[in-house]
């Protein structure tokens, strides 16, 4: 299916004490692809997406991004996280930065761009996810809707080869949830590369090539959402949808 792989995980393991929380992973994403994850709390979801980033270590297997093993640490980490945008539950936006510089900083640390350039460029970002006039503000004053699509704008900025997110859209009032995922529909017909943790099956079903879903640290399915949907093959995954459908 994946004819050319970007993002590759070969027998991953990991263990938190005695929770063998990955079990024996193997995941490939294509160039262009979105993989949706889904599974029930606790199933490993958000250590997929860590791991990935290496904001959490493996013990065995390989994970591999545009053909090259992840490193484990220095220079070449933050190059990775620049190339891998994460985006999280939470907005994890700096605080005590205008909207402006939060999108500029990394642009500027990482990428090595020229001050006004970040600048230009970010706020060709913050228009594109709708929010150019809030370039000034702080993040406390953005709704939850504003503050996560600047997130995406930040992560974005860096121009990463790929993007993954957890939950994006779980923080926010219902109402706001239509904006964030716009944004993300849009990126995904523009062919970015993306693994979305969601909960939203119409997310999943419009914009998703693959569902990809989780329990007790393993995947247990892996198609397309129009066959998992319809006719998911595991207990746990009928389980699950029976619950949330
Ligand atoms: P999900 O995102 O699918 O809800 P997580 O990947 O967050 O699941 O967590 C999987 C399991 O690992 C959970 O049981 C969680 O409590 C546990 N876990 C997550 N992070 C840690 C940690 N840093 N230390 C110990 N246990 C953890
Ligand atoms: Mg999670």
């Amino acid at each position: 299916m994946a004819v050319d792989p970007l993002i590759e995980l070969r027998d991953v393991n990991k263990h938190f004490g005695e929770l063998h929380v990955l079990q024996d992973i193997n995941l490939t994403v294509g160039r262009g692809e979105v993989v949706v994850v889904i599974g029930p709390s606790g199933s490993g979801k958000s250590t997929l997406c860590r791991a990935i980033n290496r904001l959490e270590t493996i013990e065995s297997g390989e994970i591999v991004l545009d053909g090259q093993p992840l490193p484990d640490e220095g220079k070449p980490l933050a190059r990775l996280r620049a190339d891998v945008g994460m985006v999280f539950q939470s907005f994890n936006l700096f605080a005590h930065k205008t909207v402006l510089q939060n999108v500029s900083l990394g642009q500027v640390k990482v990428r090595g761009r020229r001050k006004e350039d970040a600048e230009k460029r970010s706020r060709e970002l913050l228009d594109r996810v709708g929010v150019a006039d809030q370039a000034d503000k702080y993040p406390a004053q953005l709704s939850g809707g504003q503050q996560q699509r600047v997130a995406i704008a930040r992560a974005l900025a860096m121009e990463p080869k790929a993007m993954l997110f957890d939950e994006p859209t779980s923080a926010l009032d219902p109402e706001m949830i239509n904006e964030v995922l716009e944004v993300m529909k849009q990126l995904a017909r523009e062919g970015m590369t993306m693994i979305v943790v969601t909960h939203e099956m119409g997310f999943a079903r419009s914009a998703a090539n693959r569902v990809v879903f989780m329990a007790d640290g393993r995947i247990v399915e892996d198609r397309t959402p129009d066959e998992f949907f319809t006719n998911p093959t595991s207990d746990r995954a009928k389980d699950f949808l029976s619950k949330i459908l």
